[in-house]
């Protein structure tokens, strides 16, 4: 049998022996390099994927390997890197992208991805320009489909934002990402990105957060300069937009990126674009510009599963140089369940106190450091997290779930309505309902106003954290 053909066939096996998270995470960029009685080599992407392999699969490839024919004395795995980041430009001005909003969890529209050729890409415009960016916008070239761990919860996404640094503004155009707040939406555009420019050099690749898109605009208006914004933007070979959901109600600059859209879309040139909730339920844009922003497709992105939380942890410990034991990897996974930065955040102050005691990363710490190893607790109701509000703000229930509209009813309610999106990742019109609401932009409006609140108002965090600490004892 044909190597290539031999190790489709154990894939194959495996597949149906393993989960699904686990083969998207583990098993499926393998290669079979060498293969003999004496010796079989497989080539995995990273440290995290030999590691794995090493620890827990060996002997399920082995007998796999034993059923299809073959029965290698030893089993050894080798990294093969992929594509390397584009060069360094220390000139660029790095924008940092906003990152607010919560999952709302809702139907997949993603199509299958194909492999087919497309047509040539236009050629990066390279034209020259009077604002004061380079040609790569907003790219940060720490951003890689390298250092970007695969599983079920992100296969499409990373696939369909592969595809298209390959064959840029032909299949997916634009590509839609939406999800929850710390699951990867912006490392993977950015990966895209420089994946764009590591292959074309001289292009114009252009990332900008929404919020800084809706300021540049306002400026661009303020100073007369709403041409040459215009013309900025619409030079792009790929417009790389982030969050997408702070254009709504902005109306003005809604119209620009409208034609902005229809002036890239017309000359092939890719688009990206993410948010927090699919583009049918982005609250007040136009019909015209929402039909648009599902013309290419739309992909779901979830919640990464356990076993790819585990990698990202143990790639991101291996950065900072430290072998991360695969129960402190568990332990730190299972408290973080929905949003990766907190996880990475849990890592380093977990390596931080390993520091301090000068002691290597374990149970024990990370149990000193979270306070208990009790996880977050499963069943927390809707029902719950409301009441445990009002009770915080000493407001009666019937006031929070009733018409009034006082201020001191109406902060508790926006709470309840935050912390329903946050803990529980309800959709909006889920949280409407259970505020006893008719209209669910109620509920958008309220959770973004507790989210922008919570970055500038102490009081209000320090009233978020308490009300969490009494849902989690
Ligand atoms: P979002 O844009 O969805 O809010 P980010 O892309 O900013 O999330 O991700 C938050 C952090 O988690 C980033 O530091 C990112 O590198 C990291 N991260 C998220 N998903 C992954 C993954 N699958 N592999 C590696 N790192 C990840
Ligand atoms: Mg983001």
């Amino acid at each position: 049998m044909q190597q290539s053909s031999l190790w489709q066939a154990v894939l194959g096996e495996i597949e149906l022996t393993v989960s699904r998270g686990s083969f998207a995470t583990w098993f499926k960029h393998t290669q079979l390099l060498q293969c003999s009685d004496e010796l079989a080599i497989i080539g995995v992407n990273n440290i995290f994927v030999k590691n794995q392999f090493e620890q827990r699969y060996t002997e399920l490839l082995q007998k796999t390997l034993a059923h299809n024919g073959v029965s290698p004395q030893k089993i050894e795995f080798k990294i093969i890197p992929s594509q390397k980041a584009a060069p360094s430009n220390d000139d660029e001005p790095v924008l940092v992208t906003a990152s607010v909003g919560q999952n709302t969890r809702s139907k997949q529209h993603g199509a299958q991805l194909g492999t087919a050729q497309t047509p040539a890409s236009p050629q990066p415009s390279g034209a020259g320009n009077s604002l004061s960016h380079s040609y790569r916008q907003g790219i940060n070239e720490r951003y890689t489909f390298d250092n970007f761990i695969v599983g079920a919860s992100n296969e499409l996404a990373f696939a369909a934002c592969q595809s298209i640094s390959q064959n840029p503004g032909r299949k997916y155009n634009p590509l839609f990402l939406y999800g929850g707040v710390g699951i990867g939406k912006t490392h993977l555009i950015q990966a895209a990105g420089n994946a764009f420019l590591a292959n074309n050099p001289g292009a114009k690749v252009l990332y900008i957060s929404t919020e800084q898109f809706v300021q540049e605009f306002v400026d661009a208006l303020r100073y007369r300069k709403t041409a040459e914004f215009a013309s900025y933007y619409r030079s792009a070979d790929m417009l790389i937009v982030d969050d997408i959901q702070f254009i709504a109600g902005k109306d003005k600059m809604e119209e620009e990126f409208f034609h902005t859209f229809n002036a890239l879309h017309q000359a092939n040139r890719q688009i990206i674009i993410t948010s927090d909730t699919p583009p049918n339920e982005i609250p007040t844009i136009k019909e015209r510009l929402r039909s648009r922003l599902g013309w290419g497709m739309t992909i779901d992105m979830q919640v990464p599963d356990f076993e790819t939380r585990c990698a990202i942890l143990q790639m991101k410990a291996h950065d900072h140089g430290v072998d991360l034991p695969m129960n402190v990897a568990d332990f730190l996974a299972t408290r973080a369940q929905t949003n990766i930065r907190e996880l990475e955040g849990s890592l380093n102050q977990l390596l931080a106190l390993c520091d301090v005691k000068k002691q290597p990363p374990s149970i024990e710490i990370a149990t000193e450091m979270l306070g208990s190893t009790k996880s977050r607790p499963k069943h927390l109701s809707a029902k719950q997290i409301v009441e445990r509000t009002a009770r915080h703000f000493q407001t009666p229930l019937t006031d929070i779930l009733g018409p009034k509209r006082d201020k001191d009813i109406v902060v508790p309610r926006q709470v309840a309505m935050y912390l329903l999106h946050e803990e529980l990742g309800l959709s909006f019109p889920k949280i409407a309902k259970e505020l006893g609401r008719k209209d669910h932009t109620t509920a958008i409006h309220s959770v973004r106003k507790v989210e922008k609140e919570v970055e500038s108002d102490s009081d209000m965090r320090g009233a978020i954290a308490a009300i969490r600490e009494q849902l989690h004892v």
